[in-house]
């Protein structure tokens, strides 16, 4: 055999060998083998006068089997770690997210927890606080919160103050003043609107008075004016000034025009008078006027006078 026609039979091995490699993804070691146990009999039955040859032929292969052999081992060597550092990273992982869950998530929550109680606990503290405050306030504030007029404790105050005065030089008239039908505009219209017409009539009512005269919210929609130092006559315009400024006062709500109209009772004070006695001649001439059709003042007065 000829040294060139060896070493091509060596290459074309080899050439064989290396694409049965390639075709496979992971090369099977027992076919290499298999494989090379071929090439070393196809060796073995050549012609033993040219043993140097076939020996260079053996290692050849040899080599190349240690070669591929090798390279398996690397590839699978490093497969084989990524798979163990991705194993290990898992076990961290799931040793961690096992750790949060149980006890530092636990604990976490129930930092946030306590805080939470904390800070509604302050939060209830400081809201009583301010309520108490406000009811204090309510207690000792004189004016209404809605309208901010004088509010019924002021009215008491006043009256009461005023019917300990034994002889009072000057003449001094009240009058009770209720809106018209307030039950049923609030059915209609809602509370708010009610709200904001009670707005609205106090405001009226404000500018109507001079210096010296008193605007009180006696109750929800009735109104207690003190006029001072005017005689009934005058007292009776001012009545009728009030209910004609009402009544052509009209409120657009929602495209709607709302008509409101109030009635009042007039009286004058006397001395010896009590607070009760005082405004209950004023509503018996008010509750006259709701009678009479609303919308109109009537007076009462002290044994007519
Ligand atoms: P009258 O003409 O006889 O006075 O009839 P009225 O409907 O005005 O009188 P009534 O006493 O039947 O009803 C008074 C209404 O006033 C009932 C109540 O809901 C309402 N009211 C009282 N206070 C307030 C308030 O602060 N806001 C509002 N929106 N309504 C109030
Ligand atoms: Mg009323
Ligand atoms: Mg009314």
């Amino acid at each position: 055999m000829k040294k060139n026609d060896l070493k091509s039979l060596v290459k074309q091995m080899y050439n064989d060998l290396l694409t049965t490699i390639e075709s496979q993804e992971q090369p099977n070691k027992d076919e290499i083998i298999h494989y090379l146990e071929d090439a070393v009999l196809t060796i073995q039955s050549l012609n033993p006068d040219r043993l140097d040859s076939a020996e260079h032929t053996k290692l050849a292969f040899r080599d190349a089997h240690e070669e591929i052999a090798k390279s398996s081992i690397a590839a699978y060597k490093s497969t084989n770690k990524r798979f163990e550092e991705i194993t290990s990273m898992q076990e961290k992982t799931l040793h961690e997210s096992a750790f949060i869950d149980t006890d530092n998530i636990k604990d976490k929550f129930e930092n946030i927890q306590t805080f939470m109680a904390q800070e509604v606990q302050k939060a209830n503290d400081i809201i009583a606080e301010l309520t108490e405050k406000v009811s204090k306030l309510e207690k000792t504030s004189n004016l209404d919160g809605l309208t901010q007029v004088f509010n019924r404790r002021a009215l008491d105050h006043f009256i009461s103050n005023l019917c300990k005065k034994k002889n009072l030089q000057h003449d001094l008239h009240l009058l009770l003043l209720d809106i018209d039908n307030f039950k049923s505009i609030n059915d209609k219209y809602g509370h708010i609107t009610g709200d904001k017409i009670l707005i609205f009539i106090s405001n009226i009512l404000k500018k109507t008075l001079r210096d010296g005269d008193k605007l009180f919210r006696y109750g929800g929609e009735e109104f207690i004016i003190i006029l001072n130092r005017i005689d009934t006559q005058t007292a009776k315009l001012v009545a009728r000034r009030i209910l004609n400024l009402i009544s052509n006062n009209q409120l657009i709500y929602k495209g709607n025009t709302l008509k409101v109209t109030m009635s009042i009772g007039l009286t004058k004070y006397v001395t010896g008078d009590t607070p009760d006695e005082f405004i209950t001649r004023a509503d018996n001439a008010l509750y006259e006027s709701k009678h009479k059709g609303k919308n109109q003042f009537n007076v009462e007065l002290f044994n007519g006078v």
